[in-house]
């Protein structure tokens, strides 16, 4: 029959070698399958650890990346997807990089408005690094698809390594593997070196592309981040909701009480404040969908899987919508991780839903 792959890392599971991508212990085969959350072993640890604090824990492969990051003194390129930052962070990033400069890449620029200024956007980015505890040498903004500033990134890393190796790190997704293939492209003019695809995990191994010839670029693991959209989509519905061109923000004028579906897989609430425009970015075809308040629960619950799609049917793995409200006291985005934010205007009181286990959060607004 069909092979049964890891929903993780996309590994053909298998029960017969503990090394290998896709070994999975066949107790856990059982209730993956069952549940119809099947990680192999190395991505139900890596996601495991990422919810709670990774030090001192035995996942094999996360404490040798930790371990070697830590021990090296190299460069680290950090790449988050700036469409999605909140999606990109590596919990404890900072106690790990030790005394390593860290060039911060905003992948993904080509999503963004053209009107947006990349010198605010940037700093923008650098703010967000320093709430996480990062302060990055320098800010690259590019786009690993289209190659646009891939020029300007690279002579960055030769400016900054001086000399010395270079670490790639980023969380599934932000497009790391896209951006090693372009690199390698310009190094070695060959083509596509590693798969890339929409689904997370796809870098197994550490991959080591040569610099000079005593200094490498090393790709790391992806890291599973556990709140990504991407995990809890099928990758038809996940094709829908990532965007694929620059966005163009919509907006729309709302009363208190009233709600935007974003498709069947987010929604807002508008709940106390004066009238006000609310700009959405999302995926340009991701059908939105505006109620009364008081309607949208009977709404959503007649319409999920055909006017809201996706997901593509009412009977889908979706987990469901979970409530996140918050009082804003200043312009902020409220951010569906992976699908796109809304920004809200100031003295106002709103409501985000999103698949429980996929974050919502306020954040300074970008634009
Ligand atoms: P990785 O898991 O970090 O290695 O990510 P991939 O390189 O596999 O990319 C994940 C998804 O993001 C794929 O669908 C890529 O086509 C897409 N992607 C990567 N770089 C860019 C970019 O610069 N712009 C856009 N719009 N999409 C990108």
């Amino acid at each position: 029959g069909e092979p049964v792959l890891c929903i993780g890392c996309g590994a053909r599971i298998q029960m017969a070698d503990k090394t290998q991508p896709g070994y999975t212990p066949k107790s856990a085969l059982e209730k993956g399958l069952e549940t119809g959350e099947l990680y192999c072993q190395r991505c139900f640890r890596l996601r495991h650890y990422n919810e709670i604090v990774p030090v001192g824990l035995t996942d094999d492969d996360f404490l040798r990346l930790l371990t070697q990051i830590r021990d090296a003194n190299a460069l680290i390129v950090y790449v988050v997807d700036i469409f999605d930052f909140n999606g990109s962070v590596i919990p404890g990033l900072h106690r790990f990089v030790g005394d390593n400069p860290i060039l911060l890449v905003g992948n993904k620029e080509d999503l963004l408005p053209s009107s947006l200024k990349r010198s605010k956007l940037k700093d923008w980015l650098r703010q967000r690094a320093n709430e996480q505890g990062i302060r990055p040498i320098d800010v690259s903004l590019l786009s690993a698809k289209t190659n646009h500033s891939v020029d300007q990134f690279l002579t960055k890393v030769d400016k900054y390594r001086e000399g010395r190796d270079v670490y790639i790190v980023g969380v599934t997704n932000v497009g790391k593997s896209t951006l090693i293939n372009q690199i390698i492209r310009q190094k070695t003019g060959e083509k596509e070196v590693i798969t890339t695809s929409r689904f997370p995990g796809t870098t197994l191994d550490r991959i080591e592309i040569p610099l000079d010839e005593d200094h490498v670029l090393v790709d790391t693991p992806g890291i599973i981040h556990q709140s990504q959209m991407a995990h809890f989509l099928s990758g038809k519905d996940l094709k829908i909701v990532s965007p694929q061109k620059q966005i163009k923000p919509k907006v729309y004028q709302l009363n208190d009480q009233q709600t935007i579906f974003l498709a069947g897989v987010a929604r807002f609430d508008y709940i106390s404040g004066e009238r006000h425009g609310f700009t959405v970015y999302v995926e340009n075809n991701l059908p939105l969908h505006r109620t009364k308040l008081v309607n949208a629960d009977a709404f959503y619950d007649k319409h999920v899987g055909d006017l809201l799609t996706p997901p593509d049917s009412a009977e889908n793995n979706l987990p469901p919508l979970t409530r996140h409200e918050f009082k804003i006291t200043e312009k902020s985005d409220l951010v569906f991780e992976g699908l796109g934010w809304i920004s809200v205007p100031a003295d106002t009181v709103v409501a985000g839903y999103a698949p429980e286990g996929v974050g919502v959060v306020v954040r300074k607004a970008m634009i």
